[in-house]
């Protein structure tokens, strides 16, 4: 059978915007400026209409090096950010970050040849460009591209470019952006300075893969455009100022509020990664049966909201960070007793935004819109050293900036983030000499999680449920564990709902009641994030599902909907269900659950399921699929769709592996035949993965 017409047009359309996960945790979105509606309705002078011209933009503002970011979840943004600052206090470039979606792109070709552009790209999805790279990228694409001054051999031969990709090695397109853009580039005459670099987020080397890169071609790009390294001085980029007169109960000042809407008490959709829904939490429970490891299941009421969803989306989750972990950063940078400071974020640069809205005060800051407890940058430790509280501490600052090896022998096991780097490397002095602009610009924007929506839109479109198990883990030689920062925030508010007055997870407290006590009654900001992860149309089809541990999320899903469909008596197709965990005591979470979906769904449905404890040899989900090769191949054969959902880094890859295999041996074709079988099923959509 092939996939029915509504499935090929449902598909069709989900492949336009087609998504695999390339970096861990963090995707999603377009990092637009959210808060720069609020600014400007904040007072802030509205800014003119824009040119789209980039060169044009370049001369009015007097600027000799652009860079542009395609960037999905920040990171580009952030190190386009990073080379702007560094080419300007190393080399007095007069440098401007820009997002490719703002500008127009045929006037490339009158970029003077003593001007630099530098692109800064993630590849996404199956090779694809970002969302505000589409355009760019279709346009350098096309035949016969046409630029302002006509069309000859090499169009572009006045374009002295720098480029730098960001990728993932366990996906098939592996930087694919960089890769096409460079070659289209040159293909139209374009001059590549230095080598173009490549970033494995795969790897877990992403950060060490740009600072390697990014010397070298400052080389490169010095000795091309004349320019001489001076010493670098820090220069800030955003202006501090005290609002005397304001406090922190003043109407006008944001106290974590995401924008004005908030501020006001009026927002309304439509909720987005711009603007969340405050939702309230109906229920929430524990799913693990041990002490020392907790999954936490919680149900979102969207009722009151215009959020809508379908089975397979995510949720994204505003967390706020440990009121421990603020008040640590505080102390450290010697603000704690400035904390409720009412003080205004002013860009001294035309080109730089505010990441939050302000009068705002440095708590709120911190605790609402800082990604504080992140790994830190190496880059930023060397930032930091010219501002460290004396002068033997500034050597060890340095010598942590500039020694990878070293960097990574003092603080790689041991989970710092930035206060807790601070605060060790300081040995109880207070770093009160770091500009606070520092921190705006070297910290990333504290970003909403996503979670694979584990209810069935079928069966309850107005609560949307979530799966997560809480980040904690134990670090030699520190007292205390590692605890994610959403995942320990949703504990302490299951832990409130269900009776604890004063939640304190592991010793850290949140402020649960939310700016302004908006979040009181066990509220949480979210966002819903529409996915291609899609049951087939037709529920008659059989599907294949692989979700180990919390990767069973969006499969509970799927199986709650076609249990249902069942009961209404639709002709459901087999329903294969792949789960692993460690043992069936402790952590098979919706056992019961599971078993009432089986009562209505009969032997259409089961659970496979691989406990890796239980038996001297671990058992993972693959080993079963293994097992059951024969009725996987047949099922596929049917074209069943093929799902798996959780760990990307080496679940996914080996479940890839292991299908190519039963096709090999099940149709007696080769391995490489096989594996060709398997991408077709991939570009097909018959074969989907969710994962992070
Ligand atoms: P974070 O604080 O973000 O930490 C996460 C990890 O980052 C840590 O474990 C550690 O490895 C690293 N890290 C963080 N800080 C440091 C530091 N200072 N030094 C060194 N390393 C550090 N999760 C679920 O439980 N269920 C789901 O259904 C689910 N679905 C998802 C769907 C998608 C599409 C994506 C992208 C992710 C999904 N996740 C899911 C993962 C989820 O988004 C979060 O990443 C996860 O819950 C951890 O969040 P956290 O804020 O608690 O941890």
């Amino acid at each position: 059978a092939e996939l029915d017409t509504l499935d090929i047009v449902v598909l069709g359309v989900i492949l336009l915007g087609s998504i695999a996960y390339f970096t861990k945790g963090s995707l999603w979105g377009k990092q637009k400026d959210p808060y720069a509606a609020a600014n400007n309705a904040n007072g802030m002078a509205a800014r003119p209409a824009r040119t789209r011209n980039f060169v044009e933009k370049m001369d009015e503002s007097g600027k000799n090096c652009i860079i542009f970011f395609g960037s999905q979840t920040g990171t580009a943004e952030d190190y386009a950010s990073r080379l702007a600052k560094e080419g300007k206090s190393r080399f007095g470039l007069e440098t401007m970050i820009a997002d490719l979606e703002e500008y127009d792109f045929d006037a490339m070709d009158t970029l003077p040849s003593d001007k630099v552009a530098i692109f800064v790209l993630a590849t996404y999805g199956e090779g694809e460009p970002t969302d505000n790279a589409v355009e760019f990228f279709e346009y350098i694409k096309e035949d016969g591209v046409s630029f302002s001054q006509g069309n000859e051999d090499a169009p572009l031969d006045n374009l002295n470019y720098v480029a730098f990709g960001l990728g993932n090695n366990t996906y098939e397109h592996y930087n694919t952006m960089v890769r096409e853009v460079d070659r289209l580039l040159t293909k139209l005459g374009a001059h590549r300075i230095g080598a173009a670099g490549e970033g494995d987020d795969g790897a877990g080397t992403m950060e060490e893969d740009f600072l390697a890169w990014k010397d070298p071609m400052w080389t490169a790009l010095a000795a091309h455009m004349g320019l001489e390294e001076r010493e670098a001085v820090y220069e800030p980029i955003f202006a501090i100022s005290d609002r005397e007169g304001l406090t922190a109960e003043s109407p006008e000042v944001y106290v974590g509020e995401p924008n004005k809407m908030h501020l006001q008490n009026t927002a309304k959709g439509p909720f987005n990664a711009h603007n969340p829904y405050i939702a309230p939490i109906a229920e929430s429970y524990e799913l693990f049966k041990v002490k020392d490891r907790n999954c936490i299941h919680l149900e979102f009421d969207i009722s009151g909201s215009t959020l809508s969803y379908t089975t397979g989306d995510h949720i994204a989750i505003w967390p706020t960070n440990a009121g421990e972990e603020v008040d640590r950063f505080l102390r450290v940078t010697g603000l704690a007793d400035k904390r409720g400071q009412v003080i205004s974020v002013k860009a001294l640069e035309p080109t730089a935004k505010v990441p939050f809205p302000t009068p705002t005060t440095f708590d709120a800051i911190v605790r609402y819109h800082l990604e504080i407890c992140a790994p830190v940058s190496r880059q930023f430790v060397s930032t930091l050293a010219a501002f460290a509280p004396n002068e033997a501490i500034q050597a060890e600052m340095n010598r942590l900036g500039n020694d990878k090896d070293y960097f990574h022998e003092k603080t790689g096991s041991q989970l710092f983030n930035i206060a807790r780097l601070l605060e060790h490397v300081g040995n109880g002095e207070t770093w009160n000499k770091i500009p606070f602009s520092a921190f705006i610009e070297g910290l990333n924007k504290l970003q909403p999680r996503y979670y694979s929506i584990s209810s069935s839109s079928h069966v309850q479109p107005k609560k949307i449920s979530v799966t997560a198990v809480v980040e904690s883990s134990v670090v030699m030689g520190r007292k205390d564990p590692f605890r994610g920062v959403a995942t320990n925030y949703l504990l302490a508010l299951k832990q409130k709902q269900n009776g604890d007055a004063n939640p304190s997870p592991f010793g850290m407290t949140y402020e649960l009641h939310g700016p302004r006590n908006r979040y009181d009654g066990i509220h949480v900001p979210v966002h819903v994030r529409h996915s291609n992860f899609k049951l087939p149309s037709d529920p008659a089809k059989p599907i294949i599902m692989i979700g180990p541990g919390t990767g069973v999320a969006p499969f509970r899903g799927f199986v709650q909907e076609r249990a249902q469909q069942a009961r209404e008596g639709a002709n459901v197709g087999r329903t294969l269900l792949f789960f692993g965990c460690r043992k069936s005591t402790e952590d098979f979470m919706y056992e019961d659950e599971f078993a009432e979906y089986k009562k209505a769904l009969g032997d259409k449905f089961e659970l496979v399921t691989a406990f890796s404890r239980e038996t001297s040899k671990k058992v993972y989900v693959q080993h079963r699929l293994k097992e059951r090769a024969a009725e996987v191949n047949e099922l596929l054969s049917q074209k069943a769709f093929f799902y798996v959902c959780g760990d990307a880094a080496n679940m996914a890859r080996e479940v890839n592996t292991v299908l190519a295999q039963i096709i090999a041996e099940g149709r007696g074709v080769s391995e490489a035949k096989a594996e060709e079988i398997v991408k077709n099923m991939r570009a097909a959509n018959q074969y989907q993965e969710d994962v992070w």
